[in-house]
């Protein structure tokens, strides 16, 4: 049985991720999301246990999908939940770039023990970000292309996140 790691910051979860999510679950036993604090993104617009809820909302009836939060690095999260490998989405060259010093850094904290396997976004999704859907929701502007109808709806209740 193979099972992998998808870690990241996941504030919100979009169609992107859900697009790496189903592109990994067609070739994997098991795809373990971890929900991390990504210490580069200072301000995040849910918190942890927000987050996790929405992707559990979201794979409720996949058995072969859990979610799981963690303080800890990705490698020892994956080494906890008997992970063979981390998996990360690619985008665009500058993702490949964090990717390769990340997957070399990863690989080496875990005694040589965890691989990157790296995913493709499909091209529809190629410029779909957090970040971006965050931006796009503070203009006003409509999220569904973006985010599944779920996390459009939690963005919606977010007062504290001026439009
Ligand atoms: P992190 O803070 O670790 O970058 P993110 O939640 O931003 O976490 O992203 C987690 C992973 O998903 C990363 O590998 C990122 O490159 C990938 N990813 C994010 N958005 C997309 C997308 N639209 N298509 C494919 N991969 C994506």
């Amino acid at each position: 049985m193979t099972k992998v790691l998808y870690p990241g910051s996941f504030d919100p979860i979009t169609k992107g991720h859900m697009n790496i999510i189903e592109q990994a679950s067609n070739l994997f036993d098991e795809v373990v999301i971890a929900v991390l604090q990504n210490p580069a993104k200072k301000e995040s617009m849910f918190t942890k246990e927000e987050r996790v809820e929405m992707i559990q909302n979201l794979y409720r009836k996949m058995n072969h999908i859990k979610v799981v939060s963690s303080k800890q690095a990705a490698v020892d999260v994956a080494l906890l939940y008997e992970c063979k490998a981390i998996i990360r989405g690619l985008r665009s060259l500058t993702d490949f770039a964090d990717e390769v010093s990340l997957q070399q850094i990863n690989k080496e904290i875990s005694g040589g023990k965890i691989n990157t396997i790296c995913l493709f976004a499909d091209k529809e999704y190629q410029f779909v970000s957090s970040s971006v859907v965050k931006e796009v929701y503070r203009l006003g502007k409509d999220i569904s292309n973006y985010v599944d109808p779920l996390v459009k709806r939690k963005m919606l209740e977010k007062r504290r996140y001026p439009l």
